[in-house]
């Protein structure tokens, strides 16, 4: 055997570990709780592969035991979860009027969360960046001072969603070594190639960023309503609105990461302008300011606090006003070519609808909607496809985001 086959196979014999330990921490973490046999049989790896890759998570903190389970005629098996005191995972989500920063332990499980609304419409990549990185630091000490996780906390990462086009979301921001990093476009809050090297170097931990409707996607997949979904789109609308595809069970990225803009795919001709510079864009039809301008009929609706603004539409449309409920009918029958122009190019299974909007109009609305969508779509993919309410609501965007490097953590290991 010469030099360089020795090392290949080296280096083959670490890929297939890697494959297989990913493989069985994703099971243990979505299995919440089971046993080496249970896993051998999900996993279909050998029971002397999960002997030692159990011992190996147990080694390092990641997975514990538990009590013993009897099983009939055998030894007794024992039960094996996360530790979900290994470390603290952090999601922030960057909405349009607000960040949001969440703390969850190594189970996914919420411990935590911060919220910042910003009052200008614009906001800067600097104002994100301090605000993450205060909330983060003020979680850290609240959970330091509760005491599950010790004096010094093990941070897993920060995951952050941002609106835009993110291109190479899989390099941790600020990593020297990396020959790309990741870039955020976002036209519509007006960045232009953002690096966010500087909020990197303030954090105790790596950061990975990608586009906001794609890590809620991976929420609703991984958690979410897309459980188990082989082909869907998840649609968030809020003030704007965009999708993250699944195709063949993964998520559809496109040639550089800015697949699923299907708020800025156009429905018209004309219409309002759009905060990307186009007339016609979906989110000008379906976005909550736009309904807010359409009904209050002007052009400054967007007041930095849209929730309050639609509860006074959604209230009026319950009083009967006629202006209100032509709004929203016009915004459902919208809502309904742009999921179908969806259902006709990706043939989903099934269209999950969420974002803080979307969540208030498939509260109310979803049968109107899914007709609207059925009225518009080819009849065959249109008769199948089913029209969901996120079961994760407004919790699905800064969980999408601490899904960010816990998905890293489980295909490449702890941080290094
Ligand atoms: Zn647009």
């Amino acid at each position: 055997m010469n030099e360089q086959t020795g090392a290949s196979r080296k280096a083959s014999v670490r890929d297939v570990r890697r494959t297989n330990r990913a493989l069985l921490l994703r099971h243990v973490m979505f299995a919440g709780e089971t046993t080496r046999p249970e896993a051998g049989a999900a996993t279909m790896l050998s029971p002397g592969t999960i002997t030692n890759l159990v011992t190996e998570l147990i080694a390092e903190g990641t997975v514990v035991e538990g009590r013993k389970l009897d099983s009939p005629g055998g030894r007794p098996r024992t039960v094996l979860a996360v530790n979900p005191h290994a470390a603290i995972v952090f999601g922030a989500d960057v909405g349009e009027a607000e960040v949001t920063v969440e703390a969850f332990d190594l189970t996914m499980r919420r411990l935590g969360g911060r919220t910042h609304a910003f009052t200008g419409r614009r906001i800067s990549p600097q104002t994100v960046s301090s605000v993450v990185a205060g909330a983060v630091e003020a979680l850290t000490a609240e959970l330091v001072a509760a005491g599950d996780f010790g004096a010094t906390p093990t941070i897993l990462g920060i995951g952050l969603g941002v609106p835009g086009i993110v291109e190479h979301p899989d390099v941790w921001a600020g990593d020297a070594d990396a020959s790309a990093e990741p870039l955020v476009h976002a036209q519509v809050v007006g960045w232009d190639s953002v690096r966010f090297s500087d909020l990197a170097a303030e954090l105790p931990a790596p950061l990975l960023i990608d586009n906001g409707a794609k890590s809620t996607t991976q929420a609703e997949a991984w958690y979410g309503s897309a459980q188990g979904v082989e082909h869907g789109a998840v649609v968030l609308i809020g003030d704007g609105a965009g999708a993250g595809i699944i195709t063949n069970g993964r998520l559809y990225r496109g040639s550089s990461s800015s697949a699923g803009e299907w708020g800025h795919t156009k429905i018209s001709l004309d219409g309002i302008r759009c905060r990307c510079g186009a007339r016609g864009c979906v989110e000008t039809f379906v976005g909550a300011s736009a309904v807010l301008e359409r009904w209050r009929g002007r052009e400054d609706a967007w007041l930095g606090r849209e929730p309050e603004g639609i509860d006074e539409l959604f209230a009026a449309y319950h009083r009967g006003d006629e202006v209100a409920e032509r709004s929203l009918r016009d915004l459902i029958n919208h809502l309904g070519i742009a999921l179908s122009n969806l259902v006709n190019l990706y043939n989903p299974q099934k269209i999950v609808v969420g974002g803080w909007f979307g969540d208030r109009l498939a509260e109310e609305f979803l049968a109107d909607i899914a007709a609207a969508v059925r009225r518009s779509s080819l009849s065959q993919p249109g008769a199948e496809v089913v029209v969901e309410r996120s079961s994760l609501g407004r919790r699905a965007t800064a969980l999408g985001a601490a899904t960010l490097p816990l998905d890293r953590f489980i295909e490449r290991g702890w941080p290094q």
